[in-house]
């Protein structure tokens, strides 16, 4: 755990090597869609993967803590907020390769935010991610929870992810290596990426995260690459239109990290928390939304904790009414 004064000389150096990127004391709440978690000691934003590999070096040679995050839309920040470093993704080019054939290549950095993206390929008549519509997260961020809606996800267009692998042993450096889909174990709103955080409950009902690693998390996606269709452009923009639709239609629109627990097999999370009768249950500023009972939404200064309470009463009530253990699919991070 860094002192006061490693503090102090981990933010002059990073100032010094990335300039106004860098930020003191950043409260975490600005950087997720939950709206909630206290002060990063250092926040930084890397916009190249270069830059990514000298932070990761360097969080290595000084022993600084360092944790990777997107857009915060799948993540409940702790109200302690995270000790040492915290990066934003926000390597943002992409392009596309054999545009015109019936089979184009996407390549996109980690930070590309994903709706904004679909926008654009289906103003060029690219087809693929027509789902990712309003999901508000990074490609990285995606990759690593295999997002998906409407009976499709990340993993039936990814071809590769680019990883940066950082836990080498020594003095090794960090290296990037290119994984295929195979490589990724990907499931059900899971990957290789989060399979060491799932996160268990305790006795109480209450969630266990796991100490952070070093460098959190060890493998860090820069980039990945997709293999899309070519298609009409007006009919990828209506899919995609339809799509924002049907979540204006059944979302909430206050401030939320999306679906909290992912679906048991065979069921809804949001029918089961419904039927046990908590939609609208509040935990001091947090909410189990009216709309639908799978979001938790923040309903102006709620805290992580009340997120929380929310999160066990929730998952301790299905399960002694119904007997199904619901997952978390939002992931706590920084200090618990
Ligand atoms: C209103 C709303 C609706 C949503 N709807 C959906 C939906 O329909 N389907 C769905 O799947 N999700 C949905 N989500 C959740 C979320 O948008 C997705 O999971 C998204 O892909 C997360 O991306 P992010 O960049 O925000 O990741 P973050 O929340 O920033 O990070 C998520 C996790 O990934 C890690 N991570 C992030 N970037 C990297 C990287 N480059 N390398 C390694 N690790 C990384 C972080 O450390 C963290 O553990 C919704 C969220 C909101 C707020």
């Amino acid at each position: 755990m860094p002192t006061r004064q490693d503090t102090a000389t981990m933010f002059d150096d990073l100032r010094q090597r990335f300039g106004d990127r860098t930020r003191a004391s950043e409260p975490l709440a600005r950087h997720g869609t939950f709206a909630v978690g206290g002060p990063a000691d250092v926040w930084i934003a890397v916009e190249r993967e270069d830059d990514l590999i000298a932070l990761a070096a360097l969080a290595k040679q000084r022993d600084w803590p360092l944790m990777l995050v997107g857009n915060g839309t799948n993540v409940l920040y702790s109200d302690a907020g995270a000790r040492g470093i915290v990066a934003r993704m926000a390597l943002n080019d992409w392009r596309l390769e054999d545009e015109e054939s019936d089979t184009p290549r996407l390549i996109a950095g980690a930070g590309v935010s994903l709706p904004k993206l679909v926008n654009d390929l289906a103003k060029r008549g690219i087809s693929g991610l027509e789902w990712g519509a309003g999901v508000p997260g990074t490609i990285g961020g995606a990759v690593v929870s295999n997002a998906g809606a409407h009976q499709q996800c990340v993993s039936d267009t990814l071809q590769t992810a680019r990883v940066l692998f950082t836990s080498g042993t020594g003095d090794e450096p960090p290296a990037i290596r290119e994984l295929t889909a195979a490589e990724l174990a990907f499931g059900y709103r899971r990957s290789r990426f989060r399979a060491a955080r799932e996160i268990i409950f305790d006795d109480d009902g209450q969630p266990c995260v796991s100490p952070r690693a070093h460098i959190e998390p060890p493998e860090i996606i820069t980039g990945a690459t997709f293999v899309l269709r070519r298609d009409d452009p007006a009919r990828v923009r209506e899919r995609v239109a339809y799509n924002l639709q049907y979540r204006k239609d059944t979302q909430p629109p206050q401030a939320s990290a999306g679906s909290v627990f992912k679906n048991p097999p065979g069921d809804y999370s949001g029918r089961l928390i419904e039927a046990v009768g908590l939609k609208g249950a509040c935990s001091g500023k947090a909410q189990i939304s009216p709309k639908h009972a799978n979001f938790i939404v923040n309903t102006g200064g709620a805290t992580a904790a009340d997120v929380v309470a929310l999160i066990a009463r929730a998952r301790r009530t299905v399960y002694d009414t119904f007997g199904i253990a619901l997952e978390l699919e939002v992931e706590p991070r920084g200090d618990w």
